[in-house]
């Protein structure tokens, strides 16, 4: 059983989102044997299937917030699982005054429901799961997935200080950049390429390999692999530029870039 990543889409914020000119399926991951997706988007099913990927064999998913480029899909995947976890950050599954869980009840009532808040550690399929905090505008966690590899995700929001003590030991760490080099974040926005730089810099136990994606147009014309690279010289760490249907062995780290057949369908 291979461990690995595959980005079901790379794009991130309304625009791109509407545009579609990066896909916004979330990522998918297979990690000591169990399938799951991390903040499908719009299109997570779509793409999926473009890549022969069959969420009926899927073992569950993880909401880092309720905006819909990270979370829409998710009903439309729960639909095909089989007793499936959901771990979410709390307002992505329960009432609240002002939020709708996203997750609708049906959906919810088949599944193993983990409604978490920062710095909850959790067990799940055999994982070990750590939420991180987040200051992004709306109620948001990151995860720390550790099985045999530990998958670190920030997901959106800008850095804050000391974020990087969370999520010591990644093999791989994925980082929602938004804001190119040079350029100043809006509080409770976005991550920048800059700020980037200074967490993986202060971070003691670094990881292994960083990947940049949730990509906005800002990024884009700013141009995604000039940005990692700039990331790399800063960190001495290997980074990548998420591309839609890219893959990363967890085991080697090797990136595998794939383009996805229109008679690959079905
Ligand atoms: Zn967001």
């Amino acid at each position: 059983m291979p461990n690995r990543l595959i980005f079901l889409g790379t794009g991130g914020g309304r625009h791109v989102m509407l545009a579609q000119v990066r896909k916004t399926g979330g990522i998918y991951v297979e990690l000591d044997g169990k399938k799951f997706v991390i903040d499908p988007g719009p299109g997570s099913l779509v793409n999926a299937r473009r890549i022969k990927l069959n969420p009926e064999n899927w073992n569950g998913l993880f909401l880092s917030h309720v905006h819909p480029d990270n979370s829409s899909d998710a009903d439309v995947l729960l639909d095909g699982m089989k007793e499936p976890f959901i771990v979410a950050e709390r307002h992505c599954v329960k009432p609240s005054r002002d939020f709708y869980p996203i997750v609708s009840k049906y959906h919810q009532e088949k599944a193993n429901v983990y409604a978490v808040k920062e710095g909850d550690r959790i067990k799940v399929n055999g994982f070990d799961v750590f939420v991180t905090k987040a200051d992004h505008y709306d109620p948001t966690a990151g995860f720390v997935i550790k099985g045999s590899k530990t998958i670190g995700y920030a997901a959106d929001g800008v850095y804050y200080k000391g974020q990087e003590r969370q999520f010591s030991d990644c093999d791989v760490l994925i980082l929602n950049v938004l804001v190119p080099t040079k350029m100043k974040t809006e509080p409770h926005k976005h991550m920048s390429v800059d700020e980037a730089i200074k967490m993986v810099k202060k971070a003691k136990n670094k990881p292994k390999l960083i990947v940049i994606q949730h990509f906005s147009f800002w990024m884009l014309r700013a141009d995604v692999y000039v940005q990692a690279k700039i990331i790399e010289k800063g960190t001495g760490i290997k980074t990548v530029a998420a591309e839609d249907f890219m893959e990363i062995d967890l085991d080697t780290l090797k990136i595998v870039k794939r383009k996805a057949q229109e008679q690959d369908w079905l």
